[in-house]
């Protein structure tokens, strides 16, 4: 497939260019040098001063423009972090977490983990003693405010809890600034920081906010930070600001960027995108082409087309891959300069479109789509689903391409389609998630009222009453909605999923809790397979010497159980189609979850080869995903027990076509269908004994079934 281009009748000029500057980072300029060239530099004073005198400051600049790198820098620099303080930014995403880390700490020429360091979920690269510019998940901040041992023995009250959470605050580090990056991603995460954070500050008004983001929504955050606080009516006299919110546009200094648009919609955009990538090389000069696609096997697969491509069109380009949990080595690579008479091809998920800055990119590629959760109340099934990207989006991506001298962006879509059909922005996380993390962090902080919490978006009420219901069900909160007493504290402390860990708490009483915790380990990296395009037979082969017939999660235990008895090898890994640096991460994420079991008095036992106990414990968790195959399927449909959903089993399974009659799931994707991911087989009577409100008797009655 050839897709034809035509050029954006408007002249596509989105970006306006700043007659004054010029590329920085051609590895010649000297960091100082560098940075006195980014956008930010010349907001230096404007940012701290509006730090120094407003509770919140909201910065809006294009990406690429310093916000991230810089500001954390210019706060250090102006002694924000002198005296026990401590200067914290946060991501959305794991992967910009790392990278922004390192780059901070190569400009400032210190070691990483030391004076800069980075905490992401199961991995904490910082000094307690030496910290001073923190970088972690907006996930783990909203971590860090739970994990207050108290929280488990009271119900506290309102009041109390800002103080614990200030004391806490206090304990472990006390930030001065917190800065809440790329928020107009509006992750869920985010959100819920910012409504927290909008609390907290009322009754600690030396805290400071900046939030940013690339994008001009700021307006509606600034009202939210505006809003509300004159009602309050008794906010802290004396060392507080003076003023509210501001808002600071850092001035862009993109260049202009050429849009194209394909003539005719193209039907496979892998292959639309490999074409055109090989025709930007045959025929424009040089400089990088930046190509989204949406995850790790689009990436895999257009890699693996332009690696086939049979006319040798593909000389002299380098083709690199980025999506999160690439290697680090992968990871440095992309940022590194592209060598002479070179061109580098970087094939992305939307973790480009604004989280990182990629260096001499001309040329990008949008195929319009990315991966995104849905979640639907009524069918209670979240799913990763790829789906057409906003406006806002294309324009965002466009960007990247005009980031050094004047560029180009071919979009994979119609102009007619952009114009007509494209949404202008994207729904906030909040409104198209599963709120069970997010409504039992609120309650493990004391907010009970969370229909009446303040949110920067609110989430549907359905989706709201469906998180409790399973909240309930899990035994997390009682008839109150209250956190129950041990087990709602036990599971708001363990930093997963509480469906995973509703399951490890549940295989401590049957006794396979080494299990439960390899288990939920695995369950929580992207894979342990090594896959790569064709290559799919022999992995396949690989995974049938571990396939058990209970599925997935006891196909996990066979593999670990081999790594160990291999001692922890990297040949065995290899031979088994296994990814070695994933089984050391199994490995670390174990030690710390046994760690946190420990603490909550779980006991480390290992049921040895039954079972039956290890399927019992992701019932337990995972009660609420059953599903029950339809009678006289031909094509192996499955019901879910509680929305009537078909779903079906994925390929990558290891009951795939083995299609037992029930099985419990760990996630749903959706392509041309809804697929269930990491599946085991399970007893329906286990159903009503995890969870006897949420499954009736006569609802799994066979007979009533066939
Ligand atoms: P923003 O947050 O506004 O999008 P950043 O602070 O991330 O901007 O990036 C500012 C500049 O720092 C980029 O233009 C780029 O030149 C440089 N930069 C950022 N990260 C890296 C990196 N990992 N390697 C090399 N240069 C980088
Ligand atoms: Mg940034």
């Amino acid at each position: 497939e050839k897709p034809r281009f035509v050029e954006d009748e408007e002249g596509g000029v989105l970006f306006y260019t700043s007659a004054s500057s010029s590329s920085s980072g051609h590895g010649y300029a000297s960091v100082e040098r560098q940075r006195q060239r980014l956008p930010v530099y010349k907001n230096r004073t404007a940012i701290l001063y509006l730090v120094e005198t407003h509770a919140t400051t909201i910065v809006v600049g294009e990406t690429g423009s310093g916000k991230t790198t810089q500001i954390p820098q210019f706060l250090k620099e102006a002694g924000w972090a002198d005296s026990g303080r401590m200067i914290a930014c946060t991501q959305p995403r794991r992967l910009a977490v790392q990278s922004v880390a390192s780059r901070v700490a190569e400009e400032m020429g210190v070691k990483l983990g030391e004076e800069v360091g980075y905490t992401i979920r199961f991995e904490d690269i910082t000094d307690a003693e030496l910290t001073r510019v923190k970088f972690l998940t907006d996930g783990v901040l909203l971590r860090e405010m739970m994990d207050d041992p108290l929280l488990s023995k009271y119900r506290i009250e309102w009041h109390l809890l800002v103080f614990t959470l200030l004391g806490l605050i206090h304990c472990f580090w006390v930030p001065s600034v917190i800065m809440v990056d790329e928020a107009h991603e509006r992750s869920l995460s985010t959100d819920i920081l910012l409504g927290l954070l909008k609390k907290i500050q009322r009754r600690r008004p030396e805290l400071r906010l900046i939030i940013s983001s690339a994008t001009i929504e700021a307006k509606s955050m600034a009202a939210f930070f505006n809003s509300s606080r004159r009602l309050q009516g008794r906010d802290v006299e004396g060392q507080g600001p003076k003023k509210e919110s501001a808002i600071l546009s850092v001035e862009g200094r993109g260049f202009n960027v050429q849009t194209f648009y394909v003539e005719e919609p193209v039907s496979d955009y892998i292959r639309a995108a490999v074409s055109t990538i090989l025709s930007i090389h045959d025929k424009e000069p040089m400089g990088d082409i930046l190509v989204f696609l949406t995850g790790k096997d689009d990436i895999d697969a257009a890699m693996q087309l332009l690696a086939e491509d049979s006319h040798h069109r593909n000389q002299g380009l380098i083709v690199l891959p980025l999506y999160s949990g690439l290697p680090r080595a992968d990871q440095d690579l992309v940022f590194s300069p592209t060598p002479r008479g070179k061109r580098k091809v970087i094939i992305s998920t939307n973790i480009a479109e604004t989280s990182l800055t990629l260096e001499g990119v001309v040329y990008v590629v949008d195929c319009g789509f990315s991966k995104q959760r849905f979640y639907n109340p009524i069918t209670d099934i979240e799913n990763l689903v790829v789906a057409p990207i906003s406006m806002d989006s294309a324009r965002q991506r466009a960007g990247r391409a005009g980031r050094v001298r004047p560029g180009k962006c071919y979009r994979l879509y119609t102009e007619e389609y952009y114009v007509n059909e494209m949404s202008s922005d994207g729904v906030p996380e909040i409104q198209r998630s599963n709120l069970v993390s997010c409504v039992i962090q609120l309650k493990a902080l004391g907010i009970d009222n969370i229909l009446g919490f303040d949110w920067p978006s609110s989430p549907s009420p359905e989706a709201l009453i469906r998180a409790l219901e399973v909240l309930y069900s899990l035994g997390v909160i009682d008839d109150d909605a209250k956190l129950t007493s041990p087990t709602g504290f036990q599971i708001a402390e363990i930093p997963l999923d509480p469906m995973v860990s509703k399951m490890i708490l549940a295989s401590n009483d049957l006794g396979c809790s080494e299990e439960a915790i390899t288990i939920a380990a695995v369950l929580s990296l992207q894979s342990i397979w090594y896959s790569t395009r064709g290559s799919e037979k022999e992995l396949d082969e690989a995974k049938l010497r571990f396939a058990a017939a209970e599925g997935d999660h006891v196909t996990f235990l066979n593999v670990y159980r081999g790594y160990v008895e291999s001692n922890k090898s990297s040949s065995w890994c290899h031979r088994n189609h296994i990814n070695y640096h994933a089984m050391k991460k199994v490995d670390d994420v174990r030690k710390q979850l046994r760690r946190i079991a420990q603490r909550l008095g779980i006991s480390l036992k290992s049921c040895d080869h039954d079972m039956q106990a290890v399927r019992k414990a992701v019932t337990a968790g995972f009660f609420s995903n059953a599903c029950r195959i339809e009678a006289f399927s031909h094509n192996g449909a499955y019901k879910t027990i509680r929305g009537s959903q078909e779903v079906y089993i994925h390929p990558s399974s290891v009951l795939f076509r083995v299609n037992p009659k029930w099985v419990i799931y760990h996630s749903i994707v959706s392509t041309e269908r809804q697929y269930m991911r990491n599946v085991i087989t399970i007893e329906p009577s286990w159903l009503p004994e995890a969870a006897p409100h949420f499954y009736h008797r006569q609802q799994l009655d066979p007979r009533l079934h066939s």
